[in-house]
């Protein structure tokens, strides 16, 4: 039977930004599909949101680059904390912890 999404991403955290909301996590293939990446589990890993929406068509590797470099030149770790501030608005609860999800 095929993973959902969901079962995947449970339990687990973005490989680049370490942000653990359930919500926000996504399934992401590290070769992407559009560079011939195929949709086995090898190929898949757990990225939120906001960094799949950075990585876009990016290899695993090449977004690690982009990533080290915008933490660099403007400080990304901001968007990590308005991850968690947009978290607490959606769930409506003070349960949560920036970049460590629910308690
Ligand atoms: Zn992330």
């Amino acid at each position: 039977m095929k993973q959902t999404s969901r079962e995947f991403t449970k339990g687990k955290f973005c490989v680049y930004c370490g942000c653990s909301h359930p919500l926000l996590l996504t399934v992401d293939h590290i070769v992407p599909k559009s560079k011939g990446g195929k949709d086995i589990d090898s190929n898949k890993q757990v990225c939120c949101y906001i960094c799949n929406l950075f990585k876009g068509t990016l290899s695993d590797k090449e977004y690690k680059a982009y990533y080290k470099n915008m933490v660099a030149l403007y400080g990304i770790g901001r968007i990590k904390l308005s991850i968690g501030n947009i978290s607490l608005k959606l769930t409506g609860t003070d349960n949560l912890t920036p970049g460590k999800g629910i308690k």
